[in-house]
């Protein structure tokens, strides 16, 4: 059996060499990490879901005609996607109070805030992933002003998408982190939406009861973490030829 070079191995997923010049393999594992890595542990069966959330998700949005990385799903845990070189940049987009900006900036949690927001994360472990302004972004040349111009466009369409169908099944899109990329195919070079996007990287609450489906179980113990990714699956109707994937009915507590 040939063995596959791995390129990358991060804190939710490994990358290996693709099959063709210019993709990737990308391997969602069930490990989970918080609070920059102070927080360590497995979700049971995360990486099959978010392989299936995130080729769900990415495939809708390729529709509405947002280029994305995504190409193939290959396994249960497993997809092809187009090798990019990523943007050093988290562009995380807001519409209700949570996380971070609650202490920052003094929200509740919950408040529903007066437009969606978008902040810049620069991608760097050691510095904890610190916040930055555009003016950094241009200064320090993580981004062109032309690339930065066409991924907030991005993602706010991407917010407004998700908001819609995730509301549609009785969930909330609270926030979300996108990744994009540079995309290389001789002379050219677009920039497309890269990495995942799976409750690891998405605040969902259920509309009715508030209760959170996303990764916040884990970062505060909540309880019931396989439960959440699993359901937000159930609802988005990805698992139907999975029977054997148990959706445990969730309880009507926060
Ligand atoms: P982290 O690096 O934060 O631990 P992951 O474990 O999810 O996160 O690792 C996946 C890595 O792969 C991330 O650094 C992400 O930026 C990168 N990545 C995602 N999609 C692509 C792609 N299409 N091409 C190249 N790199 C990618
Ligand atoms: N997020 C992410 N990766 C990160 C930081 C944030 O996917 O490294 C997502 C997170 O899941 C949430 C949104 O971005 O949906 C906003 O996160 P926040 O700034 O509140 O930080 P967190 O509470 O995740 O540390």
């Amino acid at each position: 059996m040939s063995r596959r070079k791995k390129i990358y191995e991060g804190k939710a997923k490994i990358l290996y060499e693709g099959p063709e010049a210019g993709t990737l393999i990308a391997h969602f594992k069930d490990d989970a990490t918080a609070f920059n890595n102070q927080k360590r542990g497995q979700i049971e069966g995360k990486g099959v879901l978010n392989n299936r959330i995130s080729e769900f998700l990415m495939t809708r949005i390729e529709a509405i005609g947002i280029p994305t990385h995504f190409i193939k799903r290959l396994n249960m845990r497993e997809q092809l996607v187009r090798k990019v070189e990523i943007i050093p940049l988290e562009m995380v987009c807001r519409n209700v109070a949570a996380g971070t900006i609650c202490k920052r900036l003094g929200l509740k949690e919950g408040e529903k805030l007066p437009r969606p927001i978008i902040e810049y994360y620069l991608k760097d472990d050691e510095l904890g992933d610190p916040l930055v302004s555009e003016d950094h972004i241009s200064a320090f040349g993580w981004a062109a002003p032309q690339e930065m111009d066409d991924m907030i466009a991005m993602t706010f369409r991407v917010n407004d998408f998700l908001s819609g169908m995730f509301g549609a099944i009785g969930i909330q899109l609270i926030d979300f982190k996108l990744e994009f990329g540079r995309q290389f195919e001789g002379e050219m070079m677009r920039v497309i939406l890269a990495d995942e996007i799976s409750p690891d990287s998405c605040r969902f609450w259920d509309v009715q009861s508030k209760r959170k489906l996303d990764k916040d179980r884990f970062r505060q113990d909540l309880g019931d973490v396989p439960e959440a990714y699993a359901e937000i699956a159930r609802r988005l109707g990805v698992l139907k030829d999975r029977p054997d994937l148990k959706v445990v009915a969730m309880e009507n507590e926060p």
